[in-house]
């Protein structure tokens, strides 16, 4: 955990809500309604048009999900923070907002499944084109870009192959050329590395994941640190005069003023409610899976019958050196993969499982093993499967909070 984030929890636990509950709960209570009451006319014009910060309805804003954004925001030090009811929505919201016709995204081909369905084939009916770069080469990444690349995007560590961008030379590449770079941190989350200060503008998370605190439900955040000037953006520079903000409030005027309210994909209030407690513990949870991930992975890279073990913080992976001068000291995530002999080695080894739970999803308190190959992937062409450096001998495994020692002995037995 790097210095700046300590005190982490602290400002998730003391952040107050924007007003008083007339009770004086404890805990922002669950405001599950849709609309609200105005004393007067007036009131209600000032309200909606944006000049006071009532609220008027439930699908732009609502207090409780208001406070689980503005707690994320203070620890972060963030511009902006938009909750939505999905990893997925988050994504598609931050796409729409800064994409268009004609534009393109540089990203790479080793993108979560529904990130890359969602590019290729929704966007792209609608004209927003990929062009596909090795995010590992920040070299590649300049290369790919052009006059009309609206955005660099990527995953700081792509699930399930594990490979970590470096965050440091690809903002320098994006900088230079005015593209600005918007990462899915899902797999690290704030609580441990802020990726706003390593030149990330626009931060995407399913908070599906460890922020949940169980999977208790879906959910996504849009983190604008507000870095990036739009004024050369045709779409967001004509937005920023539009509603006269500074060009570096480009971004999360469009987003909050129009894309989030036309799409309608806010976060519910119950989910808010569930995710503030889960932010509560969230810097506790992560410190002891990520931990006990890296145990795991040491212990498996001399467990018979497993062939090779990729975790980025073990020291052989190619990334352990950017892993520990990019993450600090807490290890990177508590998702790793092995691989067995075979497709049938690894169905047999899912079968016999006891402690740890077949299923998708990350970050769960319970451990999670998958076959990414037949299950996550399993609609994609082989050949799309190859490019995206998929391998039918990978077992997939989010790390919960059961031991290492635990794990370790399911694990043994379920190879046979
Ligand atoms: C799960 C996940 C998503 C999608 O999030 P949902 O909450 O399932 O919509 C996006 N990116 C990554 C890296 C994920 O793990």
């Amino acid at each position: 955990m790097s210095d700046d984030l300590s005190g982490f929890t602290a400002r998730i636990l003391q952040t107050p809500a924007a007003r008083r509950d007339p009770h004086g709960a404890l805990s922002t209570p669950v405001y599950q309604n849709a609309a609200y009451e105005f004393a007067t006319a007036d009131a209600m014009e000032l309200a909606f048009t944006g000049r006071t910060s009532d609220h008027a309805y439930s699908r732009i804003t609502n207090p409780t999900v208001e406070h689980f954004e503005q707690r994320i925001r203070r620890a972060l030090g963030a511009h902006s923070v938009t909750a939505l009811n999905s990893g997925m929505a988050a994504i598609s919201n931050l796409l729409m907002t800064v994409g268009r016709a004609g534009a393109n995204v540089i990203a790479s081909p080793h993108l979560f499944g529904n990130t890359y369905s969602l590019l290729v084939s929704t966007l792209g009916d609608f004209g927003l084109s990929v062009r596909w770069a090795d995010t590992a080469d920040p070299a590649a990444v300049e290369a790919a870009i052009d006059a009309d690349t609206c955005l660099v995007f990527l995953e700081i560590v792509t699930n399930p192959q594990l490979e970590v961008a470096d965050l440091s030379a690809l903002s320098a590449v994006c900088r230079a050329n005015h593209v600005p770079l918007a990462a899915d941190t899902t797999v690290i989350p704030f609580s441990a590395f802020r990726a706003g200060d390593f030149g990330v503008d626009l931060e995407v998370v399913s908070s599906t994941k460890y922020i949940s605190g169980g999977a208790t439900g879906l959910g996504g955040l849009i983190i604008d640190y507000g870095t990036f000037d739009w004024s050369r953006s045709p779409k967001l520079g004509r937005a920023a005069s539009a509603y006269g903000v500074a060009p570096t409030e480009a971004f999360t005027a469009k987003l909050r003023r129009e894309i989030h309210r036309n799409l309608g994909a806010y976060m519910t209030p119950q989910v808010a409610y569930q995710q503030s407690l889960g932010l509560e513990t969230l810097e506790v949870r992560y410190a002891r899976m990520a931990q006990t991930t890296l145990e795991l992975a040491r212990a498996l890279e001399t467990t018979p019958g497993i062939e090779s073990v990729n975790y980025p913080g073990l020291p052989s992976s190619r990334f352990h050196a950017l892993c520990c001068r990019q993450f600090g000291p807490t290890p990177p995530g508590a998702m790793l993969t092995f691989d067995l002999a075979s497709r049938r080695a690894c169905y047999a080894f899912l079968d016999r499982l006891k402690l740890i739970r077949r299923a998708t999803n990350l970050f769960d308190n319970k451990s999670l093993a998958i076959h990414p190959w037949s299950t996550i992937f399993g609609t994609f062409p082989e050949e799309v499967r190859r490019r995206m450096d998929l391998s039918p001998c990978t077992i997939r495994l989010s790390v919960g909070l059961e031991s290492a020692a635990e794990l370790l002995a399911d694990i043994r037995q379920a190879l046979g």
